[in-house]
């Protein structure tokens, strides 16, 4: 089959080779990144179909997204001998889809009839049942605590098994309860009860456990670094009684700690299955040699991690290089013509990869592309920019401004005023009554409290002052003078900790920036909104740019990649850096291993960029982009060029 194999183009090392003919027993592969492990995985598979006659449906290939699932799929499309029909009925998968589809399969009326919860649904009920106990919305860290209750479900701690180590976990607990509680009895279910419900049903039922067992005689997981206790205990149980377990991971790309995932069972996979074998991989076959030691120089420099090294077998001299754009406008400009230009110069879109640390950073790029037509996709996991909470609030601000009477924007910045939803109804009839805009109605309302009356009717001469403001200075009133400073507190707390929303408003002011009127501004950004909705309609070009965060690139290679806002505070991101000046390393180490991920994905180019200014305020060039031309590397300071 190797002979077939190489024919196919598909070439395998020795040690790549000895791993894709041990199919029995245990089989631990460690290597970085691009080494194979992925092709490995999937030569093995089809090694198993073709060579050794093993029935499809015997094995099951598990990944951590369903963009790698996919891609694992398409890989498995170029191997001989292997037919259509076969490739259907073997499991390549998810932990959630592939657990979660046995849980439907086998209690149909019970998980039919459950909800999935939504990320907002799942907050909400938290905070249910912390009025339960009087915590205040405000200074509660509800996102924290939704963390912890997911870590303990992933780690098949029950609310009775929970022992709090402090008032945080205690307070943690209680609600932890109070969660499940209210969860079961509206019939729902969050993300973690796909696997946990499923351990559950193996565990009650022997029979169907045994079944299974039997059924999947070979599983196989890749990115095993992200494992957490729940998914390993599942594919435990799974491979019983034969053990014939296929494990492949890197402990330098593990970056889902803050999940739960746990690379110490990397680590201890030999301990576990002591009669087992490691194969380790050393030849990178991705990316220049450039590119791999500076990713080296980087990844090094933290203090946890198994020593490897990893050796480059392409011999490219282009380097890795650093540009320093003004801001993040400027920053996604200088992507925009570099990317056109190597398109002109032969490239085309699907070579490229724009890698970013959070969703925000995404937007100044949107809006480059749409306007340069250059095919470009965005993996998003939530809202886009304009979309989001904060940003939306703030745009309406400036819509009422110039519009008195849009019932939209009103509609919108009820919540902001801290007003119930309600309060509509009487603002539209105090605008009648009084003959004046929905803004004006506001200082007629009745029944409120002193420091709203104040607010309210403050606010209509602020946002006169605002109607002939530029819009970057308008939000900047916006932020300071209506109240919405204390509107931003309260979504720090609700947002997730990585996306803040103050962070959205500074993005939102320097887009802003752009534009000399508010109208223009606005204009400009329905023009996007409009544009975005109309590309969510249309199929999903393949060949175009990719756009998403380093957290969803892993495992996937691009020809050029350019990671965006290499700077303190963004890359490592500000809580790291917290938790670092505290005295803990670990997210930290972290951010180091997320900055590995994403230059390891580039094959030929690898450019980062490091703006002056970020979110707008001046920025520190991060300290990963110091390590990676540290001097005791093979790569000396010049070779990091600036372009
Ligand atoms: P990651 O850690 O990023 O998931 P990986 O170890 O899974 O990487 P692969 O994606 O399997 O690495 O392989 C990286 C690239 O190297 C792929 O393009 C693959 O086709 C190629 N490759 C793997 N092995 C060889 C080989 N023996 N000869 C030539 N190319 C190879
Ligand atoms: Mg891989």
């Amino acid at each position: 089959y190797r002979g077939l194999l190489e024919q196919s183009g598909i070439i395998l090392d020795s040690s790549q080779w000895r791993a894709v003919t041990k199919t029995e027993g245990p089989l631990l592969l460690v290597a970085g990144a691009g080494s194979g492990k992925t092709r490995v995985l999937t030569s093995r598979a089809a090694y198993m179909l073709v060579n050794e006659g093993i029935p499809p449906q015997e094995m099951i290939l598990v990944t951590f997204t369903a963009k790698a699932a996919k891609e694992m799929k398409e890989r498995m499309k170029i191997y001989p001998g292997i037919d259509k029909r076969t490739l259907q009925k073997l499991m390549i998968g998810t932990f959630h889809s592939i657990f979660y589809k046995m849980l439907i399969h086998h209690e149909p009326e019970t998980w039919d009839s459950r909800f999935l919860l939504k990320e907002w649904q799942r907050s909400q009920m938290l905070k249910e049942a912390g009025r339960e106990m009087d915590l205040e919305e405000k200074e509660f860290a509800y996102d924290q605590a939704l963390t912890q209750i997911s870590w303990w479900k992933n780690h098949l701690i029950t609310p009775k098994d929970v022992k709090p180590a402090d008032i945080w976990e205690e307070r943690c607990a209680y609600l932890y309860r109070r969660y499940e509680e209210i969860r079961i009895s509206r019939s729902a279910f969050d993300f973690d009860d796909m696997l946990t419900g499923c351990y559950e049903l193996l565990l009650s039922n022997p029979v169907l456990l045994e079944r299974y067992q039997k059924r999947f005689s070979y599983v196989s997981v890749d990115e095993f670094q992200d494992i957490n206790k729940i998914q390993f205990k599942l594919i435990q149980l799974l491979c019983e009684p034969q053990r014939n377990l296929c494990v492949v991971g890197d402990d330098d790309q593990s970056i889902y700690a803050f999940r739960g995932s746990d690379p110490d069972y990397l680590r201890s996979f030999s301990s576990l299955y002591p009669e087992g074998q490691t194969i380790i991989l050393n030849q990178n076959y991705r990316s220049s040699h450039p590119i791999v030691s500076v990713a080296n120089n980087v990844v090094t420099s933290n203090k946890q991690r198994v020593s490897k090294q990893l050796q480059a077998q392409s011999t490219s001299d282009t380097v890795p290089f650093l540009f320093f754009p003004y801001d993040e406008e400027e920053e996604a400009t200088m992507i925009v013509t570099d990317i056109k230009e190597r398109i002109e110069n032969g490239a085309t879109p699907s070579d490229f990869a724009i890698l970013y640390r959070t969703n925000v950073h995404s937007m100044a790029l949107f809006e480059r592309l749409i306007q340069s037509s250059i095919p470009f996709v965005v993996e998003q996991d939530g809202d886009s920019f304009y979309k989001r909470k904060v940003v939306r609030k703030a745009l309406s601000y400036l819509r009422i401004s110039q519009h008195p009477d849009d019932t939209e924007a009103m509609t919108d910045l009820i919540g902001a005023l801290f007003l119930k939803q309600e309060r509509l109804t009487d603002i539209k009839r105090m605008s009648i009554l009084h003959d004046c805009s929905l803004l004006e109605a506001l200082k007629h309302l009745d029944g409120l409290k002193p420091f709203q009356l104040k607010k309210l009717e403050e606010l209509p001469n602020h946002c006169k002052e605002i109607r002939t403001a530029s819009p970057e200075t308008a939000l900047g009133m916006i932020e300071k003078e209506l109240g919405f400073k204390d509107y931003l507190k309260k979504q720090g707390n609700e947002g997730n900790k990585m996306d803040k929303g103050s962070d959205d408003l500074a993005r939102l002011k320097v887009s802003a920036r752009q534009h000399n009127t508010i109208e223009s501004f606005l204009q400009h950004v329905n023009h996007i909104i409009a544009k975005q909705d109309e590309k969510k309609k249309q199929p999903i070009e393949s060949n175009a740019v990719q756009l998403m965060t380093i957290h969803r690139s892993k495992g996937l290679e691009f020809k050029t990649v350019y990671i965006l806002g290499a700077v303190e505070g963004s890359m490592p991101h500000d809580y790291a850096l917290e938790a670092w000046r505290d005295g803990d390393d670990q997210p930290l180490e972290e951010e180091r291993r997320l900055m590995y991920v994403a230059m390891t994905r580039a094959e030929q180019h690898l450019a980062i960029s490091v703006p002056m200014m970020y979110r707008g305020k001046r920025a520190q060039r991060s300290r990963f982009v110091r390590e990676m031309s540290r001097r005791t590397a093979p790569l000396t300071r010049n070779e990091v060029t600036t372009r």
